[in-house]
């Protein structure tokens, strides 16, 4: 099988193999020792000296508890979407009662720092800025780092970062970029299966969580940073998956942090050259295309649903579609964790194959004598 979807990504042998370990007490040394190897191991990809809490749920449990341990009913906050996620960040923070400022890019572009600049110039209130670092919908990378320049440069605002598709896969140096709270879920870029986030809090972010008056309870950070120094989790962790995301690490740290970026940036500027040979046009600017997801126009003339069945049923290749807005508009292929340009080769030629498949069927029909 080639699981070409944005998350979850295939699992690597080391990693399906940790995942089948037997169960321990999660409240004994084994879990302890465990998880202070994941928690140092993260702080690396990371590159931060914040705390990491762990939390089982998937990434929109990760950005809700960010949510509620830093924003109070009331606060003014910034929400910058590119895309469904964005969308999905300011949702989440007008539901627990926040006064949302929802900035809006155009899909398929980059938030613009300069127009960040200007809304924090006009709202002096706002307390915390909601944004993607890689948008997984329209297939785009924001420049986070000028706008964390921004936002320190013009506020006090926390910066809360949904990292859920870049943090392991393209370069986020959380401390440098002065990020408050960084969001990272497990089936993303770190070959392990959903149900785990990893989430970095700063000493800013923690003076806020102890001002913060929003309700929490399982998603408390602070509970969960009590727990973690004692070797714990607040509730019974998916044990499976910190053995996967241990397995997972390790050959992280292998291949280095370094060239696991490197290696991202080549798969993804391998795809976007070779789908464009190909003859499909991508959907992002291509200054800000993502280097973990590509979205491409469905080929113009073709059932794009009985393509991707095609893909799936006769090439075993699972490429994802569009979101919200951009469902019948694009699909996606996904090069973000265990991938090289093998897969990616397999994947384009099987979109290919069954593309001219579709073609010849319906010519075909149309040459057939209407008797
Ligand atoms: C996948 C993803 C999420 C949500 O993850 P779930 O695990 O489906 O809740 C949030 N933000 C981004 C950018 C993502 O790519």
């Amino acid at each position: 099988m080639n699981l070409r979807i944005p998350g979850p990504t295939m699992l690597p042998p080391q990693v399906r193999e940790a995942l089948s370990s037997q169960m321990i007490n999660h409240r004994g040394p084994q879990f302890a020792a465990m998880q202070a190897e994941i928690v140092q191991d993260l702080k690396h990809f990371f590159q931060t000296q914040n705390d990491i809490l762990i939390f089982t749920c998937s990434g929109t449990g990760g950005m809700e508890s960010a949510v509620v341990n830093m924003i109070s009913p009331g606060d003014v906050v910034l929400a910058i979407s590119v895309g469904a996620f964005g969308d999905r960040f300011a949702d989440l923070a007008k539901i627990y009662g926040a006064e949302v400022i929802h900035q809006n890019f155009r899909w398929g572009t980059s938030a613009d720092p300069e127009a960040v600049r200007a809304v924090l110039r006009e709202h002096k209130q706002i307390k915390a800025v909601l944004v993607q670092h890689n948008e997984t919908s329209t297939a785009v990378t924001n420049p986070l780092q000028e706008i964390a320049r921004v936002v320190h440069e013009e506020s006090n605002a926390l910066l809360i970062v949904d990292a859920i598709s870049s943090l392991g896969a393209i370069d986020l140096p959380v401390d440098e970029w002065g990020v408050d709270v960084a969001v990272a879920g497990a089936q993303k870029s770190w070959m392990i299966p959903p149900g785990l986030v990893m989430i970095s809090v700063s000493p800013r972010g923690w003076e806020a969580q102890a001002q913060a008056r929003t309700p929490r309870y399982y998603f408390d950070y602070k509970k969960a940073r009590s727990a973690m120094a004692k070797g714990e989790t607040p509730f019974t962790p998916a044990v499976s998956l910190y053995f996967a995301l241990q397995a997972a690490l390790n050959l992280m740290k292998q291949e280095g942090m370094r060239n696991v970026f490197a290696r991202h940036i080549r798969v993804a500027a391998y795809t976007r050259a070779r789908l464009k040979d190909l003859g499909y046009q991508l959907f992002a600017d291509e200054a800000c295309a993502s280097e973990t997801v590509t979205a491409l126009y469905n080929p113009p003339g073709l059932d794009y649903k009985k393509w991707r069945k095609l893909v799936r049923e006769q090439y075993d290749t699972i490429i994802a579609g569009g979101q919200a807005t951009l469902v019948d508009t694009v699909s996606r292929v996904g090069h973000l964790g265990w991938v090289t340009e093998v897969e990616i080769d397999a994947c384009l030629d099987a979109m290919v194959a069954a593309q001219r498949q579709l073609a010849s069927e319906s010519a075909n029909r149309v040459s057939v004598p209407a008797n």
